[in-house]
């Protein structure tokens, strides 16, 4: 079957680390032969400078058209919400797609240099609602200025969407206890003791489908608890589910935990689309020097193929996603490193070596 893939290489350091990863991700679909078409879209500042949108409307019927795609970091402080044209592209694609689970590993990897030994987790994160303003009302935006001294945050949580996160969740739970050959344990993460309703309906969502994974051990623990145990002892979890604005802290918090945020992958999934997207920013303090780690934009890619493999029960796309990931895997255990993981190599020779290593598979 023939993939197209979408790029969207964002801001700060997305045109560095997006072109390198979509090279690899090419070099190991040829190794198995996997067609793909890469279509290269308009996104962020670059895009506003042309077209006065951060995310033009073609961009998004283009990406209708696409299997998947990959999404660079955006640099959406930066973006002037009171201009119509510079909406946040990622929130924007998660909901327009209903993208509602954001898959965030974080896991020790060979030559990676960390403080911890054994972490091998997964962070679950409802994508489309909670406590993010541009995408959990219809019209408007749910951040309110009431006078010049008071703010009104609003937060959504539907039980739709905690069911189907939860889904997925004990889904990936199962899946990577067969593939680990040791039982699975997914974890719910919450402050249902604080916010009763919302986390509370939550946690109950989470429970109901426990019920029908009994192969799954399943526990909750509250977010602040969670960001103790996950600093003092992370090699105890598995699977973490939660909502979005805890999400986002804890999958940052894990990627520290590995190494960096430069190793950190991640995928949006929907049951139609899936999105690469690193867990990183658009690193501005390091824009433009050629030194931005490419590992966690490749490490997404590798997730996309996987999610394809599954989606188009297509061995050659998962096959193509295992590849990437031991090339990216034999390049740090080689030794090939960027600064932030102590190393000096630059972003275009750990591509390179990625390269380098899913050519030798051929040979
Ligand atoms: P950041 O993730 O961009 O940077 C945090 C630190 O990690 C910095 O020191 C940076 O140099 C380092 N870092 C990040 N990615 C790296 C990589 N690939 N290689 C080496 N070092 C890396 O977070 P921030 O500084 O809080 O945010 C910067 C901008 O990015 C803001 O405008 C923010 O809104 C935006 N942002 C976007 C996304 C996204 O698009 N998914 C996510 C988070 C933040």
């Amino acid at each position: 079957m023939a993939y197209r893939i979408g790029v969207l290489a964002g801001d700060g350091i997305g045109p560095e680390v997006v072109p390198v990863a979509v090279e690899a991700a090419e070099e190991a679909a040829r190794t198995v032969g996997l067609a793909v078409e890469w279509v290269e879209l308009p996104v962020g500042l670059s895009a506003y400078a042309r077209t006065g949108e951060t995310l033009p409307a073609q961009t998004v019927q283009a990406l209708q058209t696409c299997h998947g795609w990959v999404l660079g970091p955006v640099e959406h402080h930066r973006y002037d919400p009171r201009l119509p044209g510079m909406r946040n592209p990622s929130g924007v694609l998660r909901k327009h797609f209903d993208l509602y689970a954001n898959v965030r590993p974080a896991r020790n990897l060979p030559g990676v240099p960390s403080r911890y030994e054994g972490v091998d987790l997964v962070v679950v994160r409802e994508n489309t609602e909670g406590f993010y303003p541009d995408r959990n009302v219809q019209e408007g935006d749910a951040e309110l200025r009431v006078t010049d001294d008071v703010v009104v945050s609003l937060r959504v949580v539907t039980r739709r969407a905690c069911v189907r996160v939860a889904e997925y969740a004990f889904a990936l739970a199962a899946a990577r206890a067969v593939r680990r050959g040791r039982p699975g344990r997914l974890t719910a993460v919450h402050k249902a003791n604080v916010l009763r309703r919302g986390d509370g309906m939550f946690l109950a969502c989470c429970r109901e489908v426990a019920s029908r994974y009994p192969q799954v051990a399943f526990e909750d623990v509250h977010v602040d608890a969670a960001a103790y145990f996950l600093v003092r002892q992370p090699d105890r979890y598995d699977v973490l589910v939660t909502t979005n604005l805890f999400g986002d802290i804890l999958s940052d918090l894990a990627a520290g935990l590995v190494g960096s945020l430069g190793v950190a992958p991640s995928l949006n999934a929907g049951d139609g689309h899936a999105m690469a997207q690193a867990v990183h920013g658009s690193a501005p303090d390091i824009a433009g020097r050629g030194i931005a780690n490419p590992t966690a934009e490749v490490l997404s890619l590798a997730m996309l193929f996987g999610w394809l493999g599954r989606r188009h029960g297509d061995p050659a796309a998962t096959e193509a996603g295992r590849r990437l990931e031991a090339a990216v895997h034999g390049a740090l255990a080689a030794g090939v490193l960027t600064p932030d993981l102590g190393g000096a190599c630059t972003t275009a020779e750990f591509g390179r070596a990625v390269r380098g290593r899913l050519r030798a598979t051929m040979g």
